[in-house]
């Protein structure tokens, strides 16, 4: 039996990913330690190269305090040498999310003969339906380290949802990398039956999406998500720039008119958040202003905000012209555009009822995913009923 330990940098796919891995080796009877352990295994992210170099930091880093790190997820599937020149305890696993626990497991060995506790995180669950993607935006890296879009079977989804909801998570997150591209032919599924039947499921209190995008957000899936008692009254819909020239030098496939419109059923009660890119090669002032008034248009309150940077193999991969001191300035107003906008949907909420997950001592979750600040006292792992009493920078004051 080996002691280990599991990171993930990036988005939630990662997060799957790494949770895949760790639960592998818990079921192989190894046992998970916070501190220094025999085995790391580092779930890495390759969407910039920021976070390129996040990862082999981390790598590096743990490579000091384990005898053995496993270098897995997006960033050991990017082409050429992120992660050459690391110690030589530091094992690279370039192969699919979905081979990657078996090897992992298998390469560290010996099947201990006891099953160590899961200690699972058990407020929510994020739970893969589909991985890779067929789209081909110019700048991303993804379907080049992912592959293109599978999708796992209805059945095994909603099984893995129901032993989620047995072991105690009250919240679980439909998570994939282009999860609008879901589907189970065999069985006739696309994503708003999923939703449907998984929303259904006797004992689950809340169910999210982690990211759609918006050439999927179609009348069908309003509908679910709106029918669903238990769907978050949430959406993440990557926007990306709100200028058409740039959308269409991504090769994003919708005009901003587009994402405006298909938001506009959900603007009423949903909280709309996203991502957007700053600073690509073809955004100018004009551009990056468009950006602006669109993210005020469609009334997104949190945008994660990625300057950009050129990766390996991408249509864009030669292209950076815009200067780094302009993607800081851009990034900035954008973020605290984000902000106001964040604190303006928090106000809202003053003197009125909610009902909070709370994931940590002091903190949670609404029903549009606002964050709350609620009593210390209050439960871990359980839904309260609130009432917005101020604002604060961090979310709302529970009364
Ligand atoms: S939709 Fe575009 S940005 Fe998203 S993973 Fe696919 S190629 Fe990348």
């Amino acid at each position: 039996m080996a002691s280990f330990s599991v990171r993930f940098l990036g988005c939630k796919v990662s997060h799957v990913d790494a949770h895949a891995v760790r639960e592998r080796l818990l079921a192989g009877g190894h046992e998970e330690r916070d501190g220094a352990a025999d085995i790391a295994v580092v779930n890495t992210c390759c969407v910039t190269h920021e976070a390129v170099a996040k990862s082999r930091k981390e790598a590096a880093r743990a490579a000091r305090t384990h005898r053995r790190v496993y270098v897995t997820g997006c960033g050991a599937n990017l082409a050429g040498d992120a992660f050459s020149g690391l110690p030589d305890n530091v094992v690279v696993v370039a192969r699919r999310s979905e081979e990657t626990p078996e090897f992992v497991a298998g390469d560290v060995g010996a099947i201990g003969c006891v099953q160590a506790d899961a200690r699972l995180d058990r407020v929510r669950a994020f739970v893969k339906v589909q991985d890779g993607c067929s789209f081909s935006c110019r700048f991303c890296v993804i379907p080049l380290v992912r592959g293109a879009s599978r999708s796992r079977s209805a059945g095994a989804v909603l099984g893995e949802i129901r032993r989620r909801v047995r072991e105690g998570h009250r919240e679980v997150v439909l998570t994939g990398i282009n999860l609008g591209c879901y589907r189970d032919r065999a069985a006739g599924y696309r994503l708003a039956r999923l939703v449907r039947e998984a929303g259904a499921i006797p004992g689950l209190e809340r169910l999210r999406l982690s990211s759609i995008e918006i050439n999927h957000v179609d009348e069908e899936l309003v509908d679910a998500l709106r029918e669903t008692p238990t769907v978050s009254r949430h959406l993440h819909v990557p926007l990306q720039s709100g200028d058409d020239g740039v959308l269409q030098a991504m090769g994003r496939r919708y005009s901003t008119a587009t994402y405006l419109r298909r938001l506009e059923p959900l603007r009423e009660d949903f909280n709309l958040t996203s991502d957007v890119i700053v600073g690509f090669p073809t955004e100018d002032e004009r551009a990056f202003e468009n950006t602006l008034k669109v993210v005020a248009e469609a009334g997104l309150t949190k945008v994660h905000v990625f300057p950009y940077s050129p990766r390996p193999g991408t249509g864009t991969a030669a292209e950076d012209p815009v200067p780094p001191q302009v993607k800081r300035e851009r990034s900035a107003r954008l973020r605290a555009a984000s902000h106001a906008a964040c604190l303006a949907h928090w106000r809202s909420k003053v003197g009125r009822g909610d009902v909070v997950l709370v994931d940590r001592p002091g903190r949670g979750y609404g029903d549009d995913y606002s964050p709350w600040l609620v009593p210390a006292a209050a439960p871990v792992g359980e839904l309260i009923g609130v009432r917005g009493a101020s604002v604060s920078e961090e979310g709302i004051l529970a009364a």
